[in-house]
């Protein structure tokens, strides 16, 4: 893990190894400019006359945590990583609870009203709020990113597997081939079309192997249409039996095997829209944006013998990955989504009747709710040095929580080490 460096007036730098870092804060060469993720600015110096190169932030984007990469393109080593946590559900949680509220009443309160519905027209590119919030904060962390390191190029994955351009294997006749890069994506166009469940018994959250429907010994093919998925002992209990004898006691499931196996896989399932939408939104940055697919992912972390994790995945993204990826070292920044507060002014009981009012300021004696800060407390109790995160109420007994337990604390003992900006970090 390197730290950022930011020249006198603020352009970034080549993130620079923790020991050089320490190094000139101690001669008051640099000051710290963020703490998460940490940054220093140099204080005598300019871009004129050093030299910079060029990084790419890798992403890898998921439902719940994205993955998150920079890596100098020359060195092939991963400067930083970053695991961004979503927070797509309490979204949807929270919408939910409110149309439920907004109903309860509106059946109460007007006896009958028209249904109004099928009136309301979108824009185009319009996403649900709940993954609306989670290209959002990928193009933040982009563009955060940027304002902190020399980035020339971003690498993202957008699809699960790329069979040359999405032609359909079934027809086109592709072939199966262990360990290669073309073998990885079948194996996650497989996962697609059989629904990662076992083909025989419907397991699924198991580690699966290819099965060939006609058995390799018995000149069954490596071709797509002869392949499905299934979990380690349906594959050892068919073992090189014919599909109708192995299921002579599951007819449908027989059925359904046979017809499934055919069938293509529909393009619609594949494509993701809210990836889609994130590669137009990365391409407004202006940096050049390279795509991958997931099984390029796995293909090139496999190769290296790298471990899964989100951020290592993110370092795999890609046709670019370099050869050599020097990982040795770095921990990931963890970060997680906690949103700037909500817009509602009346807070509900859960049966919606209203019980407060949201004050209208978000700031009391200069901390606002999301805080880092340092507490020094003297006496008391709690007497003792803590960080952690506020939350404020209008007088002068803030909620500190630190470490899983909260306590109120008067904030003439604290101090802000970073300011609310809408993301809780660990490390
Ligand atoms: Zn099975």
């Amino acid at each position: 893990m390197r730290v950022f460096v930011l020249d006198k007036n603020l352009q970034p730098l080549d993130p620079t190894h923790p020991a050089r870092a320490r190094e000139l804060l101690q001669k008051r060469r640099a000051k710290v400019y963020r703490r998460y993720p940490f940054t220093i600015v140099l204080q005598d110096r300019t871009t004129e006359g050093s030299v910079t190169h060029p990084h790419r932030i890798k992403i890898d984007p998921g439902s719940k945590v994205s993955g998150f990469a920079i890596v100098q393109e020359e060195t092939g080593r991963v400067t930083n990583a970053l695991e961004v946590s979503h927070r797509g559900q309490q979204i949807k949680d929270s919408l939910e609870s409110r149309r439920a509220l907004r109903r309860g009443r509106r059946n109460r309160k007007t006896r009958y009203r028209k249904p109004r519905f099928l009136n309301r027209t979108r824009k185009s590119g319009w996403l649900p709020p709940s993954l609306e919030s989670r290209l959002a904060n990928i193009e933040t962390w982009v563009r955060r990113i940027r304002r902190l390191c020399p980035v020339a190029a971003i690498s993202q994955e957008l699809v699960r597997f790329d069979l040359q351009q999405m032609q359909s294997p079934e027809i086109n006749g592709v072939e199966y081939q262990r360990g290669e890069l073309f073998g990885f994506e079948v194996k996650e166009y497989l996962l697609q079309k059989w629904d990662r469940k076992c083909a025989y018994c419907g397991a699924e959250n198991v580690p699966f192997e290819i099965e060939h429907i006609l058995a390799k010994s018995k000149g069954g093919s490596n071709r797509v249409s002869n392949l499905c998925l299934s979990c380690h002992s349906c594959n050892q209990a068919k073992g090189n039996k014919p599909v109708e004898e192995f299921l002579k006691k599951k007819p449908d499931v027989l059925k359904r095997v046979l017809a499934q196996a055919k069938a293509p896989l529909k393009d619609a399932t594949a494509v993701n829209a809210t990836r889609w939408e994130l590669y137009k939104r990365l391409q407004c940055t202006g940096l050049p944006v390279e795509v991958g697919s997931g099984g390029r992912t796995k293909f090139n972390r496999k190769t290296r013998g790298i471990e899964k994790h989100h951020w290592t995945d993110a370092a795999c993204v890609g046709a670019s990955t370099p050869e050599k990826l020097l990982i040795n070292g770095v921990k990931p920044l963890v970060i997680k989504a906690k949103g700037h507060g909500k817009r509602q002014r009346c807070g509900t009981d859960r049966y919606g009747f209203v019980i407060r009012h949201a004050p209208s300021q978000k700031f009391f004696m200069g901390f606002q709710t999301g805080d880092l800060v340092k507490a020094d407390i003297l006496t008391g109790k709690y007497a003792g040095t803590y960080t952690g995160r506020i939350a404020i109420r209008f007088k002068p007994s803030f909620k500190l929580t630190t470490g899983g337990k909260n306590f109120d604390v008067h904030p003439k003992y604290l101090k802000t080490i970073h300011r609310a900006d809408g993301y809780e970090y660990a490390s």
